[in-house]
């Protein structure tokens, strides 16, 4: 087992964690896809509302690659289908049924793995509607089904404040877990599974699989901070990568031949009154989820703190999220804030008091200042794991010279969020780039 330590990075002092508890919540009454959170796809309608449809039944494919397409996670009705802005569609409202007719899909027995064909598997998981699970640096859009890659990597754990625990989603699950491996050995000819190191006894059932040990601060359990410190090759930045439960959901489609709906969600952040597991459904509603503190206001955000999307009261949980944190949303002014010294303010400069505390903090939302020039502080050059000078990439960018931006290594970019997170002229420097990855990956699809 070979180990790997990342230095540069940075651990939010976030109060919140939630605990390895797992709780089975109730089944909800409806689920939902939520198309506008799936990044790159061009979603095109397979049903309209009021259809009768089954667990597994096709809902939307993508226009660019019609064979992918986005199955249903419920057997019932189409209850409503949201548009927002510019016909986007925001989400496909399934009312579930008592019933809940299912889909059967293709079924491999795990003996016959080692002979079976590629092709058969890349066609079983497009029609299980799982294909996009899988996802392809540098961009991280998935695969095209058409490409094999170098290899692909398994992250087992997800160290951005907070995510579901590995210990907690493989518990009890080693041979799907073994089974999933098999499949992607047929996929790649390499397959590298990282962890986080000190996992110990925890992820013992899984270490027999377990390529790397990942140690350091934020982001370094991130695939793409994997393949920047292993790459030997060009070649190689085409790596693909899966998260491990994601890469149980697929070997529970194979295995079983059904549509796998069940995902253990992370419930943590500061304003959540039980921080801790539970396993429920794919696009449950985030009502049956988690309750609040007495915070006035508070932020859904589902996904980790950094990356994830802020969701409705009334919202679902993502087809790819396993998180869901509840932030104080911290839109109070704060009498006379400009004489406080900070001591519960976290932040990454050591502008407050709160520096002197090693504890961690209560963090809520509120940016604490407003956009402005660049300062030259070099913070974000600091966190960044992959050794981006953001300030150079993001001046690049604003003179629209991609070329540029290329050079100072936009595409190795892993889209943290730190850079966002500890400037203090509040530049969305993340946004900036994912913005311009997209758009790149998109003129060069088209091309
Ligand atoms: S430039 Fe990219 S990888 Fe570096 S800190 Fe910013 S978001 Fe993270
Ligand atoms: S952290 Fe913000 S202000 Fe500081 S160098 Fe980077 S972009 Fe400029």
């Amino acid at each position: 087992m070979n180990t790997l330590h990342v230095s540069k990075g940075y651990d939010l002092p976030l109060t919140g964690r939630p605990g390895t508890d797992l709780d089975v919540l109730p089944r909800p009454s409806r689920v939902a896809l939520l198309p506008e959170h799936i990044p790159f796809i061009k979603p095109k309608l397979l049903v309209k509302e009021g259809d009768a449809i089954s667990c597994g039944t096709p809902l939307f494919h993508d226009k660019r690659h019609p064979r992918v397409r986005f199955l249903s996670p419920g057997g019932g009705i189409i209850d409503a289908i949201e548009f927002g802005p510019r016909r986007v569609i925001r989400r496909v409202v399934i009312r579930l049924d008592e019933t809940e007719a299912a889909e059967s899909f293709q079924r491999f027995e795990e003996g016959q793995l080692r002979q079976t064909d590629r092709s058969a598997l890349v066609e079983a998981l497009l029609d299980g509607g799982l294909w996009p699970l899988l996802h392809a640096l540098p961009f991280r859009d998935y695969p095209d089904p058409e490409t094999q890659p170098p290899a692909i990597i398994v992250s087992l754990g997800d160290d951005e404040p907070f995510q579901a625990d590995p210990a907690v989603y493989l518990a009890g699950r080693q041979d799907l877990f073994g089974y999933g491996m098999q499949v992607l050995a047929r996929l790649a000819p390499q397959v590298f599974v990282s962890a986080p190191a000190g996992a110990g006894d925890a992820l013992q059932a899984v270490s027999p699989w377990i390529t790397h040990t990942v140690s350091g601060p934020y982001p370094a359990l991130d695939p793409g901070v994997f393949l920047y410190r292993t790459r030997r090759s060009p070649a190689d930045n085409r790596t693909w990568f899966v998260r491990g439960q994601d890469l149980l959901l697929m070997a529970g489609l194979l295995r079983d031949g059904r549509y796998p709906t069940e995902r253990i969600v992370a419930i943590g952040g500061p304003a959540t009154q039980r921080r801790r597991h539970a396993i429920t459904r794919m696009g449950a509603p985030l009502k049956s989820m988690a309750e609040t503190t007495a915070e006035a206001s508070v932020r859904r955000v589902v996904g980790g703190v950094l990356r994830g999307f802020t969701g409705d009261a009334d919202g679902y949980l993502g087809f790819h999220e396993t998180a869901l944190n509840l932030l104080p949303a911290g839109d109070q002014r704060e009498f006379l804030a400009f004489v406080r010294p900070g001591t519960r303010k976290p932040s990454f400069s050591r502008t407050f008091l709160s520096a002197l505390n090693r504890h961690r903090l209560p963090m809520d939302c509120n940016l604490h200042g407003e956009l402005r020039p660049c300062v030259a502080c070099n913070a974000c050059m600091q966190v960044c794991p992959v050794e981006i000078m953001p300030q150079l990439t993001f001046k690049s960018l604003l003179a629209d010279d991609i070329e540029e931006a290329l050079a100072h290594g936009l595409l190795d970019c892993v889209e943290c969020g730190l850079c966002s997170y500890v400037c203090p002229a509040k530049i969305e420097l993340c946004d900036h780039f994912t913005r311009a990855k997209r758009r790149y990956h998109q003129e060069q699809t088209a091309a």
